[in-house]
């Protein structure tokens, strides 16, 4: 219905460059290809760039236009040939529902799994779009701590949380949660969370707080790396069930101090805890930091000495 409208989507500039739209340099290989419905939101996030008046971007990364056909036409072409293996539909709170609802049917044809990030109000709604056809849907709470929500978030962090155990109970397997680090959580109030999330079968994508121009919190720092390490790591050994709660130590002032492990830095499989998390090809290059920065989520596999240098950082 609107691929010969002239409608224009957002892409990010990976899939820009994946799908051929955008000839650029692009140094990671990136199988999930990113589209965005909307070019503003109606909630007023202090963190997120699309609550802004002027440059919109969705975390750090820009999302240029391109025409719906285009973007819709090579998307097959790039699903054919293997080189998307996932479509991940980010969508702002604005009026746009025949559209998402027209995508999600063109995507559903392509016969790729299909990830849903949007502000979803009722199990009803979750409901509707898996029967459509879509894989995972976000039910993000963002932001750990309800003392945060009020401030940064202005919505009712309880409601959103009911709503995200309620569709995990519903939707076994099929339910996502993004968490941001880099607010006032503690370690302790980190791990208490991704516990419960991970004992309710909710994939938990771990993001680290960027500070973007313009936004309310453009002067906020990101976090600390030490802490975000560590919280990769624990929720990593969490979820292949390695560790269990209960060994984990924490001082007083909520930071984890030991877990009783012992790593073995050739273990491959421990490069896991440090890439990108959340659905599964997930890479999200450079989202939360520049690409010449320090990756707080690799969008790669680690080598063994990256393996090393990361551990060092968690301190544990
Ligand atoms: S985890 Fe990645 S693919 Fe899944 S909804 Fe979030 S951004 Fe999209």
């Amino acid at each position: 219905m609107f691929l010969n409208n002239n409608v224009k989507i957002g892409t990010s500039l990976s899939t820009a460059y994946t799908l051929g739209l955008r000839n650029i340099r692009i140094d990671v290989e990136c199988k999930t290809a990113y589209l965005l419905i909307g070019s503003s939101c109606e909630r007023a996030c202090d963190f997120c760039g699309m609550s802004k008046k002027e440059e919109k971007s969705l975390s750090r990364i820009k999302w240029p236009l391109f025409d719906l056909k285009e973007v819709v036409e090579s998307l097959k072409l790039k699903v054919q040939e293997k080189k998307i293996e996932r479509v991940c539909l980010q969508v702002t709170c604005s009026d746009n529902g025949a559209l998402l609802k027209d995508l999600i049917y063109q995507i559903k044809e392509m016969n790729v799994p299909l990830s849903l990030s949007k502000s979803v109000e009722s199990l009803v709604e979750i409901e509707a779009y898996l029967e459509l056809g879509v894989d995972k849907v976000t039910v993000n709470l963002d932001l750990v701590q309800e003392r945060d929500y009020l401030s940064y978030k202005g919505i009712s962090y309880v409601e959103k949380k009911e709503l995200l155990i309620a569709a995990a109970k519903k939707f076994s397997n099929k339910i996502v949660c993004h968490i941001i680090i880099g607010f006032s959580e503690s370690e302790q109030e980190c791990v208490e969370l991704f516990n419960a999330l991970i004992n309710h079968r909710i994939t938990v994508a771990l993001f680290a707080f960027f500070p973007i121009k313009g936004t309310k919190l453009e002067n906020h720092p990101q976090p600390e790396m030490g802490k975000y390490r560590r919280l990769q790591l624990v929720k990593y050994l969490l979820e292949q069930k390695k560790m269990v709660f209960e060994k984990i130590k924490f001082d007083k002032f909520g930071k984890i101090n030991s877990i009783s492990e012992v790593f073995d830095v050739m273990d491959r499989n421990l490069s896991k805890a440090f890439q990108t998390t959340g659905c599964q090809g997930c890479t999200r290059p450079y989202y939360t930091e520049r690409p010449s920065a320090p990756l707080y989520n690799f969008p790669y596999a680690l080598s063994c000495q990256e393996i090393e240098v990361c551990i060092k950082e968690s301190g544990l």
